[in-house]
């Protein structure tokens, strides 16, 4: 299959049993570092000491190359490549980019996607999906999510478009997503995290024998149907240009009013208060300094203790 491609280099191993097909994607944003690692070791790991007992395991460490290359999140034509998906085959680079992995996504039963908050935002774990319509995947997405172990699991509009998982959605193949840290450092605890979390969707598909690992139970389920939920661009916008300072910790227990942050306005020298307008759980943090009006600058998920909640 990957002799048809000219952008995305996919790597398969092939059991040569049958059985599941899986896709790990990494780097579809260039400033995500740590899932490329991921997919990098991955690809070392079952070139050697493990191997694929059992179907299919298709690689993409570096989806979006131009952009990586740069160490942006977008290749040089400026599109966001998860909102261009599926993409034109006479596009720009990145709408082919968004082409091609659109057809490798169709011929696949499972799809792992994995992100940071890339240079501008980090993210506390989660593993998402979207609150798709037929039951039976809808199921076994939350399935991949908890197996996956990270400490935030998060359904979301099925409404959202241009993204993998809407690829996903469209084709009727179970998909999730994950988001861990971002904020321009590398982080090596992220990568094992990650990496451990592919192994364990891996002997859940019984693709590779037990390892025998812990699969920690997610604390926090939000489940949140309303149109724009899991568009994390949007969310708590700056109210104006300026610098913005953050005065909350990552994954800390807000309390609606309580201080988030503050963009300042060199020129007028004023600032303007961020303050949480819910109660809940500090998930997203932007971490680039300079911040244009509108821009997000924080996320809160309105789960104030560990178990379920379904929005609205
Ligand atoms: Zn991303």
């Amino acid at each position: 299959m990957s002799t048809s491609f000219q952008h995305i280099m996919p790597i398969t191993f092939d059991s040569g049993e049958e059985g599941p097909h899986l896709l790990i994607l990494a780097g579809v944003h260039g400033d995500e570092l740590e899932p490329v690692q991921v997919g990098l070791k991955l690809t070392t790991q079952l070139a050697g000491a493990i191997k694929i007992r059992k179907g299919t395991l298709t690689i993409v460490p570096i989806v979006n190359r131009p952009a990586y290359k740069n160490k942006s999140r977008t290749a040089e034509d400026g599109l966001d490549l998860a909102r261009t998906f599926p993409g034109r085959k006479e596009g720009s680079k990145t709408e082919q980019i968004a082409w091609e992995i659109s057809q490798l996504i169709r011929s696949v039963d499972f799809l792992i996607d994995m992100h940071t908050g890339g240079k501008t935002y980090e993210i506390y774990p989660l593993s998402g999906y979207v609150l798709h319509r037929d039951e039976k995947i809808l199921e076994i997405q939350r399935t991949m999510a908890t197996t996956f172990g990270l400490p935030v699991q998060w359904g979301t509009s099925p409404e959202l478009n241009g993204r993998t998982i809407s690829v996903a959605r469209d084709a009727g193949i179970p998909a999730i997503y994950t988001e861990y840290g971002g904020g321009g450092q590398q982080n090596e605890e992220i990568v094992e995290v990650l990496y451990e979390g592919c192994l364990r969707v891996l002997v859940e598909l019984k693709m590779i024998p037990d390892r025998k690992m812990h699969s920690p139970e997610p604390q926090y389920i939000v489940e949140d149907t309303r149109e724009a939920s899991g568009h994390l661009q949007i969310m708590y916008p700056s109210p104006l240009k300026g610098d913005f300072i953050t005065h909350a910790q990552l994954g800390a227990m807000v309390k609606k009013g309580d201080l988030i942050g503050e963009v300042h306005d060199s020129k007028a020298g004023k600032g303007v208060e961020i303050s949480a307008r819910e109660d809940g759980l500090l998930f997203l943090i932007r971490r680039r300094p300079f911040v244009n009006k509108n821009e997000a600058t924080a996320g809160i998920l309105p789960i104030t203790q560990p178990g379920t909640i379904t929005l609205p």
